[in-house]
Order: C-alpha cells, then structure tokens, then sequence
C-alpha cells in the first residue's frame, strides 16, 4: 500500500476517539494563521509527510473539534466510522450523480436509503425524497415547492407574475436560513413574518390565524407555513398536527423544517414528539446533524411529486437520455454536478444495522435528560420546556447579574475542555445552552462538565 494512504488510516486511528475540544481556537488571530500559511506559496513542492503532518497539527490546533463528547454544541455530531470511509471512497470514485445513467448505482443507493427512511415518516405513502447539501438547501426546495404550487405562473414568469405580496410564517424561534432563501428566491426578507410564541415557546397559532387574516385584507398572499421540529436554539417543536389543520383549511403549504429533530422519527420512543410530520406537504431533515453523518448531508421529502417535476425541470441536449421510472436528480433537484452524498448514511446503517442507530439517537436522548437532572441538583434553571437533548438553563447567580453568560462562557473557552453556548430565550434573559450531539458522550463526561460548571459559578 502506498504510504500516503498509511498515513491517512494512522490519522484517523488517532483522532477519532480523541475527546481533546480546542488548544487555541479562542485565542487565534486570522494574522496568526495567515502568517503560517505563508509558505505555501504553490511554487515550492512541499513534501507530502511534512505537508500531511502540518495540516494534521494546524486542523487539531485551529479548529473547534465538534466530533467531542466533550462538544455539547450545535448540532453539529460525532460521525460514524461507516462515513468516514464512504466519504474518502466517495472522493476516490467520483461517480457523477446529476444523471442516473453516469451513475446507476450511486442513484440506486441514495433512492434505497432516502425510501428506507422516508417509510418512518409516511408509512405507506408515496413520496418523493432527494439528498441535499444540508438542511438550507432542503428547507429553500420546500419554499421553490410551495411557490411553484400556489403560484401558476412562478415558473415562467417569476415573482412579477404574483398579484400581491406572497406571505410565509415561521416562528420566532425558527432558523435564520428562511430570512436568506426569502432574498434569494425574489420574494424578499420581507415576506417573512415570524409569529410570537406561546409560553411552551412554540409558534403560537391563534397569533398565526389572526395575522392571516389581517395579511390577506392587506394585499398579502399568504401561501406557506413553517412548522420547526426541535428549534435551533431552544429545541422545541412547534404543534404539528394542529399547524396542518390550520393549512388545510386556508389552503396553505405545510413545511415542516426538522433539520436536527427529524431523526426521532426512527425511534418509536421518540416518533411521537413529532406527530403531524407525516401530512406535512415538505420536509427537511439532516443526515449531518442527528444523525451522526459529516457536513454535507441534508434530506428533503415531499408528497408532491409532481410540483418538483416543474421546479427543476429544463431541457439540456448534451445530457444523456432520461432513464425510465428514475427521477433524473439534476431536472428535480437544485444541484447540477452533485457529490454522492448518500453512500455514508447508507454504509452506517448497512453495518451499524437501524437497531443500533436507534440506540445512539435514544442514548443521546437520555444523556440529556441526565444532563437536566444533574443542573437541576445544583441550583441550575431549566428554561427551555423540551424533552429532546438541547438543554438551555440559567442560575440565579445569572438572574441577579452577579455573572453573565459571556463570563462563563469566557472561562470554559479559555480552559477549552468542554464547549457549550449561549442564547437569549427572551428579549433581556439568557442562559447558556448544551447540545447532546454526540453518541459518544457519556454520564462521566456530563459529570465532569457539570462540575466545571460549578467550579465557575461558585469559585
Ligand atoms: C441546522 C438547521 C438548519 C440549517 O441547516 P444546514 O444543514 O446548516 O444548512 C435549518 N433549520 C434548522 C432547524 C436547523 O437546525
């Protein structure tokens, strides 16, 4: 074997169960990092060891290691051992997913995957599903989906054809990625109207109601309707099932945008939480958050076929002939060239088996209510009303300004041993928030981080 596979496989056998979080990440400068890139000037050959070990040092020293147990942050995982070697076979193969007939088998193995889970969520339905780059990219096909299906001519006329102000509703806590695809999609930041929540901190519905209905007296055209499963900040999940009553009757799309708590819906223990998901009209889950995949791997379903045929499709004379009973990914989806994203979510199942996977999304699940009870024990604050592992909580010590979250977030960096955020849960209160996002962390690890925590508060 040629040695510089050797040294890869040496890498990943080092690093993979190192729990190390950062040595200097919060205290690098971009000058410092610049001036150590310097010899890389591109004319002088750099051999490729010293190469590999420089950029093996730099990534350990310079990057946040969210593959930790230690890492209780945001959303991204630990990955499993199955898609770190999809990933480098990925690489090495290439095949060219855009057309089926460039890669028959690729396409295959995304379609048996994508249908695999789909089941979970609409049993016996019919779907359609494809892999994205990430959940901003699903969530923007939902939003393309729900244009094309309300508004006749937004396909060929675009925005100019609409008779009006179109409207989508998200909630206050949903992501950030709804203001950026708004812009993009010509329908302009402004069209998005985050709905205040209630006291269980999510969307409020009589609110939605009663703002639909002012809009549309106002030359708004309501047409969509966000539903988030496990909010990024607080990790709630908006009523589902009473959101698809609301749509149905106003006759609006139902988006759901389940980018992390999406992978619930494999364990029948948790499934429940995210009731109403399987009559959404689209979906977007993220292989490269729950569900322990690397960055790049978002999904997003939809019932309606048909909508997605229109969105996406051009005619392209120098692509190879259509295939039948295939949906050619690059005329159904935002992607042209497209990476073979599916083969690492499709080897950890293929090895691990669902059973097991099911296991790590439920150990994550109970690590975080361990997490809860351990603060609860030592005069922490609970904040955030959520069953799932995204634990936001406070102290008194914080209430009465006696510290700030930045302190102790300030502390914990510098230490950089565990890693954890902030957020403002409202508008003047915030506290700091822990992501279970790793299957790898255990109670000893929340142990320890627990009594870091209260090495800060109560020095
Ligand atoms: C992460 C996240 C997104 C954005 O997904 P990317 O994969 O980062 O593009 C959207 N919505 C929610 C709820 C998320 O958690």
């Amino acid at each position: 074997m040629k040695d510089k596979y050797i040294k890869l496989i040496e890498e990943i056998n080092s690093f993979y169960n190192s729990s190390e979080v950062s040595k200097e990440v919060n205290s690098v400068t971009p000058l410092e990092i610049r001036d150590q890139l310097k010899k890389y000037d591109f004319k002088r050959k750099i051999n490729f060891e010293t190469l590999f070990d420089d950029i093996c040092e730099m990534n350990r020293r310079w990057n946040l290691n969210v593959t930790s147990p230690r890492y209780l942050g945001l959303f991204n995982p630990s990955v499993s051992e199955q898609s770190i070697i999809a990933d480098a076979l990925t690489a090495l193969h290439n095949p060219q997913l855009a057309v089926w007939k460039h890669a028959p088998f690729a396409n295959e193995i995304e379609r048996h995957t994508l249908k695999f889970l789909g089941d979970f969520i609409f049993e016996k339905q019919d779907f359609f599903a494809s892999f994205t780059t990430g959940g901003s990219e699903a969530n923007m096909t939902g939003i393309l989906a729900a244009l094309g299906y309300t508004f006749a001519d937004f396909c060929k006329d675009g925005v100019l054809s609409i008779k009006g102000k179109p409207r989508i509703y998200i909630s206050e806590y949903a992501h950030h990625s709804f203001e950026k695809i708004a812009k993009n999609t010509g329908i302009g930041e402004s069209a998005v109207y985050r709905v205040p929540v209630n006291q269980n901190y999510e969307l409020n519905i009589d609110l939605l109601n009663s703002q639909i209905e002012s809009d549309k007296n106002n030359g708004h055209i309501p047409f969509l309707v966000v539903g988030t499963a496990g909010t990024t900040s607080l990790g709630t999940v908006d009523a589902l099932e009473e959101l698809v009553k609301l749509c149905e009757e106003k006759k609006l799309w139902f988006h759901v945008d389940a980018a992390w708590g999406g992978a619930a819906i494999i364990s029948p223990k948790l499934k429940p939480m995210l009731k109403g998901i399987e009559q959404a009209d689209s979906i977007t889950i993220d292989a490269h958050k729950w569900l322990s995949i690397p960055m790049g791997a978002g999904m997003f379903f939809t019932k309606h076929h048909e909508v997605i045929k229109n969105i996406f499709s051009v005619k392209a004379d120098y692509m190879p002939q259509r295939t039948e009973d295939v949906n050619e990914p690059y005329i159904t989806s935002i992607q042209w060239s497209r990476r073979f994203i599916g083969l690492k979510l499709f080897m950890t199942l293929a090895e691990e088996g669902i059973e097991n996977i099911v296991k790590r999304i439920e150990h994550q699940y109970e690590t975080g209510q361990y997490l809860r009870e351990q603060l609860k024990k030592r005069d922490w604050i609970i904040v955030n009303p959520t069953d799932l592992p995204v634990v936001c909580f406070t102290h008194p010590k914080i209430i009465d300004k006696r510290i700030t979250t930045r302190n102790i977030l300030e502390s914990i960096y510098q230490k950089g041993c565990f890693w954890i955020s902030d957020i403002h849960y409202t508008e003047n209160d915030s506290g700091l928030r822990a992501c279970i996002t790793s299957f790898k962390t255990t109670q000893s690890d929340i142990d320890f981080i627990v009594k870091e925590l209260e090495l800060i508060i109560n020095p």
